[in-house]
């Protein structure tokens, strides 16, 4: 569509949303073929401490369709969620996170990371077993996985969801609230579950400069995180500055574009290699 000052005409609408559905149901399509099509593959994205030193790596996946080329997982993984395919690439993320964890342990590079894991894959029924196999597989030390969940997912999946929390947290996984203050915010489950960490959304992180008010909020997410002895990540650093506030707030571990981008798993060794030396 030619974009024109003229407001858009319902013809417009109906075009936009028959491409939207046709957009859906393509990629839909092509979901149930990425595994067997060896379409997947994962980035990694580096957590440091206030040191500067690597403290843990974020797994996240990426899909490289043969026409649409590399899709966001911001419109791949709800598709994802809604079709069912969301067990099957979470699993599959949890063995190239293990196989990863495997190859460094054998080359004694000690390292952790961290996996995104979707609500509607944990509530299944098959999720633990399931999961824990594929860790046994690999013989991976549950203590070097983190499994970061979103805060939506504690408070409307409620009981399965908070059940599967402490059935990981019991077996020596740790627990992470992805984007956190920006869900709807239930604190009672911050001192009710066994949860490691807060990553706090890079929202609040940009809004930080230029604003004392939310300076102060991010200070107090810390403030309140270490009084229930949890960790606190930055999340989504991209300058200098941000950096500095965020330590200044309290944050304990600071991941972001500043720091390093999600990258392959060769530039991930090598910034290992060059961590450690
Ligand atoms: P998330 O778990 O909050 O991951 C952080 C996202 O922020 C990543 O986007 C990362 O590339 C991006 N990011 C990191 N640093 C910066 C920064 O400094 N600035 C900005 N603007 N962005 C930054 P990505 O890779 O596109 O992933 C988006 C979301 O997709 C993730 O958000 C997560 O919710 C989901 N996702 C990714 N991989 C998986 C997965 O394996 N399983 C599931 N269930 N979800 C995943
Ligand atoms: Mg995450
Ligand atoms: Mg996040
Ligand atoms: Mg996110």
């Amino acid at each position: 569509r030619v974009i024109s000052d003229q407001p858009p005409s319902a013809n417009d609408y109906i075009h936009i949303k028959a491409s939207d559905v046709e957009r859906y149901s393509y990629v839909k399509r092509s979901l149930g073929r990425a595994i067997s099509n060896d379409e997947l593959f994962i980035e990694l994205q580096p957590q440091y401490d206030g040191l500067n030193n690597v403290i843990s790596s974020e797994v996240l996946l990426r899909w490289n369709h043969p026409h649409l080329g590399v899709v966001n997982p911001a419109e791949f993984i709800p598709i994802a969620e809604e079709n069912e395919y969301i067990a099957e690439f979470g699993l599959w993320v949890c063995n190239e996170a293990c196989k990863l964890l495997k190859d460094c342990q054998t080359q004694h590079i000690d390292t952790k990371l961290s996996i995104n894991i979707s609500a509607k894959h944990l509530a299944r029924a098959d999720f633990v077993g399931k999961f824990l196999a594929i860790v046994n597989k690999w013989q991976v030390p549950h203590e070097s996985l983190t499994l970061e969940l979103t805060e939506g997912a504690l408070i409307r999946g409620v009981s399965i969801i908070q059940y599967r929390v402490r059935e990981l947290a019991e077996q020596g996984f740790s627990l992470s609230i992805d984007d956190f203050g920006i869900g709807e915010s239930n604190l009672n489950y911050l001192q009710d579950l066994p949860i490691k960490e807060l990553k706090v959304d890079k929202v609040f992180i940009e809004a930080m400069e230029g604003s004392e008010q939310k300076t102060l909020l991010v200070t107090s997410i810390c403030n309140m995180a270490k009084a229930l002895h949890l960790n606190t990540v930055a999340e989504g650093i991209e300058t200098t500055g941000q950096l500095d506030q965020a330590k200044a707030c309290g944050c304990s571990a600071f991941q972001g574009f500043y720091l390093d981008k999600p990258m392959s798993i060769s530039d991930w060794r090598d910034r290992l290699g060059h961590n450690s030396q």
